[in-house]
């Protein structure tokens, strides 16, 4: 089956007159390996969609899987308990903690879930990720790419089945942006992993090997293989 799969998923705030449908009826499937771009202009729901692909949120009609487990109507525990055991994020905001080092950011959703870390996988992520000489570095001495992209390591280590990346260029200036965007299509390449990205910025999207286009909480068009550098 896909990594992720939507169908028919609405999402409606508030009641009354006062109801915003942020989602009406969008069916969608995200295969594995497959890095994906999600874009459309602010308030069509992109935000709203990756919530409720993750189990983040709650949806009002249709059904979401993650593989071939149905999260619909899961109960929040157990909801907890399959993100921390199959899903990644990477935010806009690196959420690194300030204390510990870049190693041990990387190391704790692991150490969390309490998980002995695969020390050759971890070996591949850092290379890949190209922070070796960064490793017992505290974020506050890194850049904003670098923090990002031990953001990334973070997500990846723990071997989640699908990486929610939410603007993850957005704090970034351009030549940071391109080096996250860069790595995180490289664990696509070279690790198979799926990512779905949620990002306004073309330039993000064209890293993608699909982009799918939100309006007003509907897919309106699609994308495949956008050439990297090409302005969508
Ligand atoms: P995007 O990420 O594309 O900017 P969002 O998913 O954040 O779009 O929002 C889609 C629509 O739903 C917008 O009209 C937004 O104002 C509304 N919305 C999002 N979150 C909430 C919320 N928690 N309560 C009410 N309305 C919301
Ligand atoms: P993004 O920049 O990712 O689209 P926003 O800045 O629009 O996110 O929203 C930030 C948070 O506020 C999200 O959790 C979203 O669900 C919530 N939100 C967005 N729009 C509304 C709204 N109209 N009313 C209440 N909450 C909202």
């Amino acid at each position: 089956p896909p990594a992720v799969t939507a169908l028919d998923v609405t999402k409606v705030y508030g009641s009354g007159d006062a109801a915003v449908h942020a989602l009406r009826g969008v069916s969608v499937e995200f295969a594995r390996g497959a890095f994906t771009a999600i874009m459309g202009p602010s308030g069509s729901g992109k935000s709203t969609l990756m919530h409720c692909l993750a189990g983040l949120d709650t949806i009002g009609g249709g059904r979401v899987l993650l593989g071939d487990v149905e999260i619909t109507g899961m109960s929040d525990r157990r909801l907890t308990l399959l993100r921390r055991d199959r899903v990644g994020f990477v935010f806009q905001a690196f959420n690194l903690l300030p204390t510990l080092t870049a190693e041990q950011n990387i190391l704790l959703p692991s150490q969390l879930a309490g998980r002995a870390p695969d020390r050759a996988w971890f070996d591949q992520v850092i290379d890949v990720v190209g922070l070796r000489d960064r490793l017992k570095h505290r974020p506050g001495e890194l850049s904003g790419g670098q923090q990002q992209r031990v953001a990334c390591a973070r997500a990846l280590v723990a071997r989640p089945e699908v990486i929610f990346a939410d603007e993850p260029t957005g704090n970034l200036d351009s030549a940071s942006g391109a080096e996250v965007l860069s790595f995180l299509r490289a664990s696509v390449r070279e690790m198979g992993q799926t990512i779905v990205m949620v990002t306004h910025d073309p330039v993000a999207a064209s890293y993608a090997d699909r982009v799918v286009f939100l309006r007003d909480g509907l897919i309106v068009s699609e994308l495949h293989e956008p050439t990297p550098g090409t302005v969508l």
